[in-house]
């Protein structure tokens, strides 16, 4: 495993605090339930990609590279963070997206162009043939001239979990007695470096439909990390939130979504922290997750994903009533 130091990019420890009026509307004790404030990591926006990025970048950094090429969906917070990385590190940065040119260029895309990244669209393709693409990218740039230097998809490997190795050392100083951290799982690095932190039994990985095995991921990616023995079935992994697929707005989520706002002011995205909530939600209704346990749930960003989602807007708009006086 890469030995290179992590490069600083966010601010950390991130706050914890307490949510009694959504605790209560999900069923559970005032004080049961903490939220981790991991949107607030610090640059481009802030999310659960900084701490990850801060080790593959510091690799990236260490072999010499001056470009940062990764993949995504267009409205990928991963790819967005990226860009605001180089821009801060001052690295160039190509940014190989699933699709074409011509969709909503709001939300994520806005940023990644603000912070000067360029993008390459690979179509609708496959993961095989999006990380191919990505491979044709850094060719080229290497005809070119340049050193790019390509991190994987969402940010997810070993190395890059130890970002959230230390994200599970953090929970552990702040909340006492934690049973359940309940987290969205995409690529699998953030849930991977909670689970070698504190142990498979003690996070619930809400699937967000971004992977065929997301369990099998996560996995792979915290064995290294640990003494204790990591497999896919010994896993809290939920799958039921998943809907019609990774971009579709589902009704639980829409409900989670409008919850977690009118009860702390608290505003999630429509494919990870919205699936989050409505896993933890559903964990509780059939009692996975109980009342009188402490319950963190990991806040891992997502705010400009909600303005690139179109429908998500819709309904956010909708709950705006006229004042009749
Ligand atoms: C990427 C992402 C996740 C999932 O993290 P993984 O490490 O990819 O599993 C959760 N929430 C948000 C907002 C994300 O952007």
């Amino acid at each position: 495993m890469s030995q290179h130091p992590p490069v600083p990019l966010g601010t950390f420890p991130t706050p914890v605090e307490p949510a009694p009026r959504l605790a209560v509307a999900l069923g559970l004790e005032p004080d049961d339930l903490w939220v981790k404030r991991d949107d607030l990591t610090g640059p481009g926006g802030g999310g659960n990609k900084v701490r990850k990025l801060e080790w593959t970048v510091g690799a990236a950094l260490a072999e010499g590279a001056d470009t940062l090429v990764t993949t995504g969906a267009p409205q990928s917070n991963h790819a967005r963070l990226t860009a605001a990385a180089g821009a801060r590190l001052g690295l160039d940065v190509v940014l190989v997206l699933r699709g074409s040119p011509g969709g909503s260029r709001s939300g994520n895309l806005a940023l990644d162009g603000l912070f000067g990244a360029r993008l390459a669209w690979a179509g609708e393709v496959d993961r095989a043939a999006l990380d191919a693409r990505a491979e044709e990218v850094c060719a080229r740039l290497r005809a070119a001239g340049a050193r790019p230097a390509l991190i994987p998809f969402g940010g997810s490997s070993t190395l890059s979990a130890r970002g959230y190795a230390d994200c599970g050392a953090e929970l552990r100083e702040q909340v006492p007695r934690l049973r359940t951290v309940v987290v969205a799982l995409g690529s699998g690095g953030t849930m991977a470096g909670l689970v070698a932190a504190l142990g498979g039994d003690s996070v619930l990985g809400v699937d967000v439909g971004a992977l065929a095995d997301p369990a099998a991921a996560v996995a792979e990616f915290a064995a290294p990390l640990t003494r204790e023995e990591v497999v896919p079935e010994g896993l809290r992994v939920r799958r039921d939130q998943v809907g019609a697929g990774y971009a579709a707005l589902t009704g639980p989520v829409t409900e989670a979504l409008r919850l977690a706002a009118r009860t702390e002011g608290l505003v999630l995205d429509p494919t990870y922290t919205g699936r989050a909530l409505a896993g933890l939600r559903a964990a509780v209704r059939d009692g996975d997750i109980r009342p009188g346990e402490k319950t963190v749930f990991l806040h891992t960003g997502g705010l400009p994903g909600l303005f690139g989602h179109p429908a998500a807007v819709a309904f956010a708009e909708e709950g705006a009533a006229v004042f009749e006086a």
